[in-house]
């Protein structure tokens, strides 16, 4: 069985810089991941938030670390880890390919997009409903999407569609978005942005078995309207459920951790966005995975 002296789960910004980190102070670490490295920066088409680069695209940055733990001799391994199991002195990583055995785990398995929970909606996914415009987008080109959200995720996807798009209709439950001023001022210049305040969608109708128009509840009247793609911004929850039989304290999904990013399990640590906490960012993740990696450091010397 392949064994390291810390294993990292999942390598978007948090998990990449624990890695590196680790690597650097000399410390046989391997990362796991089940996609693509660079988790939700791959979903990101311009970062103008991370000091040092006024703008980069988020594919960019997220190549630029991978190059750089690949670089610094990071073992990086591809699968979904399943279970994650405590022998004291020892952790071993059931993966769906393989077993690894750790002294220590450090946990940045991110987040995933929360669901609108309507029926239809799990076969729909792939056949008009969509969570990343950056991803999916192209697919819709000249044709007439509606985005759900207003935080900063689903104003931003909304930009990018309407440079793609005919017609973008912005569904929003509130009357007010929550997204960033200077995101909301570079959306007031769009001419094919139609926005639903106070509107929830209520059902998804299919044709064919592929998304072909939404109801949409504006107060107590219902709108039927005709598009080609939905794409849902309402949000992100952890998927810890692979966590559970570690017996690692959760809240609402969200792992609790310290100061130094320990969690309530012996040399088990998390850091980025699965932990609870107050800002979900990339300057944040990669402070988490850092100080992640220093507590490893001491607690396994
Ligand atoms: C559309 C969008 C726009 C954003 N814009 C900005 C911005 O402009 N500026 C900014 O600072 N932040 C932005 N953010 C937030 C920022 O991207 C995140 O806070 C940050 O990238 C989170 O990094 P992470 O490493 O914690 O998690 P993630 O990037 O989610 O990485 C987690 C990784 O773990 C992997 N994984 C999960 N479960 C398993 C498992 N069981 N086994 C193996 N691997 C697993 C996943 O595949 C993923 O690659 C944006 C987010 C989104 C979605």
């Amino acid at each position: 069985m392949l064994t390291f002296d810390c294993v990292v789960i999942g390598s978007g910004a948090a998990g990449m810089t624990a890695a590196m980190y680790l690597k650097r102070a000399n410390i046989n670490v391997a990362i796991i991941e089940k996609s693509a490295p660079g988790g939700k920066l791959n979903n990101i088409f311009n970062i103008e938030n991370y000091p040092g680069f006024p703008t980069i695209e988020g594919s960019i940055l997220s190549q630029n670390m991978y190059k750089q733990i690949i670089e610094n001799g990071v073992t990086y391994r591809y699968g979904n880890v399943l279970e994650i199991k405590d022998l004291g002195d020892y952790k071993i990583i059931q993966t769906d390919l393989e077993k690894i055995k750790s002294k220590s785990v450090i946990i940045a398995s991110g987040r995933v997009p929360r669901k609108l929970g309507l029926e239809n909606e799990e076969q729909l996914i792939g056949q008009g409903v969509g969570f990343c415009a950056l991803c999916d987008g192209s697919f819709y080109k000249d044709k007439i999407v509606a985005v759900v959200g207003g935080g900063n995720s689903a104003i931003e996807d909304a930009i990018y569609l309407s440079s793609i798009c005919q017609k973008v209709i912005i569904i929003h439950r509130r009357d007010y978005f929550t997204a960033e001023e200077t995101t909301q001022k570079k959306l007031k210049h769009l001419k094919n942005i139609e926005i639903k305040y106070n509107s929830t969608v209520s059902k998804l109708i299919p044709t064919n078995n592929k998304l072909s128009a939404i109801k949409v509840k504006i107060k107590k009247v219902e709108e039927l309207i005709e598009i080609d793609g939905l794409f849902v911004n309402i949000g992100y929850i952890p998927d810890t459920n692979y966590l559970i039989s570690l017996g690692i304290e959760l809240d609402n999904d969200y792992i609790i951790v310290d100061e130094h990013m320990r969690t309530n399990i012996d040399k088990v640590y998390a850091c980025g966005d699965v932990i609870k906490k107050e800002i979900y960012q990339i300057t944040t993740a990669v402070a988490d995975g850092t100080i992640a990696a220093n507590s490893v450091q001491k607690d396994i010397s």
